[in-house]
């Protein structure tokens, strides 16, 4: 029996919503941060761990996947699911974003683009079908429609000229994506930070009609604060009754800020890629465990937290395997990364639930102005 999706929202605090993605593969409680799992693997943790940290759902990129192992050989596999051993809940994006960042490597018309792989140079086309054949190749929970996004700042005529192209393309999409009971389809808001254009794009989206909305082309290097301002408007643009995904965010300041203003649903690479490269994240901000005041400090990272790295290590044995490059450094790191994360989104669901969001939010600055434990 095939079991719908759907979305319920359990409570609202202000404009922060909480509530939960029901999938056949398992629910997404909302606000929801999805570890990105770029070539089939959230890099250095086994899937088991990533759904220890409280992860719900992954992040999967067409663009890499197409171009090695290929959605073909994954089919023949059994899916992704099966391929990379998690068995929750999928999203995969477009592919567009990625194509887009290869500039001078790539051609866009109105069908879509070719471009040139980064591995070995082949040439290859993504458009709104091929885009939507790969996502279900690949048994992806939640697909995403294939758009093309302008760096950001643009001229508004670049801005409303790919806005209209990528509404075009979501029509396209929503096409081939077809009828697919248990699997849902995001449009995708763009326009960049201009009020007007959002809107358009969010009237052409709900009129194609789509089982939730993403706000896309933002965290391209407009700031903070740029990036806040448009997100005082653009969530209350999309249907309320739908799931709202921002693409691509971000730092824990940035995420509790887009939840505030009525995000659903996150994405980055951030925790994992920090993990890997000596920086880890905590409610006190961030430490670079490469600084030598760690190299004596038998204190955990946090002593609140409760994941493998703090419980189990000191900051002179995470700053030691740092430095002498041994592979559990990374583990470990973006373990407690993607602890933290997690720990950040739960927090933000129970204060939402409570009606206490504004507390929850003040604590949160609190704690990072405090800046990390004192050296001993
Ligand atoms: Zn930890």
């Amino acid at each position: 029996m095939t079991v719908s999706s759907s979305f319920a929202l359990h409570a609202t605090d202000g404009t922060a919503r909480t509530g939960a993605i029901t999938t056949p593969r398992g629910t997404i409680r909302t606000p929801a941060f999805m570890p990105v799992g770029t070539a089939a693997t959230v890099k250095a943790m086994m899937p088991e761990s990533v759904a220890a940290t409280g992860a719900d759902i992954l992040l999967g990129n067409t663009y890499h996947l197409m171009l090695r192992p290929t959605a073909e050989r994954i089919d023949r596999l059994g899916g992704l699911h099966r391929f990379m051993n998690w068995n929750k809940p999928i999203l995969t994006d477009s592919g567009g974003f990625q194509v887009m960042s290869l500039a001078d490597l790539r051609k866009l018309t109105e069908k879509g683009v070719t471009f040139k792989s980064h591995i070995d140079g082949s040439r290859h086309e993504l458009t709104p079908e091929r885009s939507m054949e790969i996502q279900r190749l690949l048994g992806s929970d939640i697909v995403m429609c294939f758009d093309e996004c302008p760096a950001l700042p643009a001229d508004r005529d670049r801005i409303a000229d790919s806005m209209r192209l990528s509404m075009r393309w979501a029509e396209r999409s929503k096409d081939a994506f077809g009828d697919r009971p248990g699997h849902m389809l995001f449009g995708i808001q763009q326009g960049g930070l201009e009020q007007d254009f959002r809107e358009e794009s969010a009237k052409a989206l709900r009129a194609i009609g789509f089982d939730g909305y993403a706000i896309g082309g933002l965290a391209v290097g407009e700031g903070q604060e740029a990036m806040f301002t448009c997100l005082d408007f653009a969530p209350g643009q999309l249907p309320e009754d739908k799931p709202r995904y921002l693409m691509g965010v971000g730092k824990p300041d940035d995420i509790v800020g887009a939840v505030k203003r009525g995000v659903d649903m996150m994405d980055c690479v951030l925790p994992s890629r920090s993990g890997r490269t000596g920086q880890a994240w905590t409610r006190r901000g961030q430490v670079n465990i490469k600084n030598a005041r760690h190299q004596d400090d038998p204190r955990p990272l946090d002593e609140t937290c409760s994941c493998p790295a703090c419980r189990t290590y000191s900051r002179a044995y995470l700053h030691h395997v740092f430095r002498a490059q041994e592979m559990i450094s990374g583990m470990l790191l973006t373990w407690h990364n993607l602890h933290y994360y997690q720990e950040l989104m739960q927090g933000m669901r129970d204060a939402i639930a409570a009606g206490q969001f504004a507390a929850f939010e003040a604590r949160f600055h609190a704690q990072r102005a405090e800046g990390d434990i004192p050296p001993l």
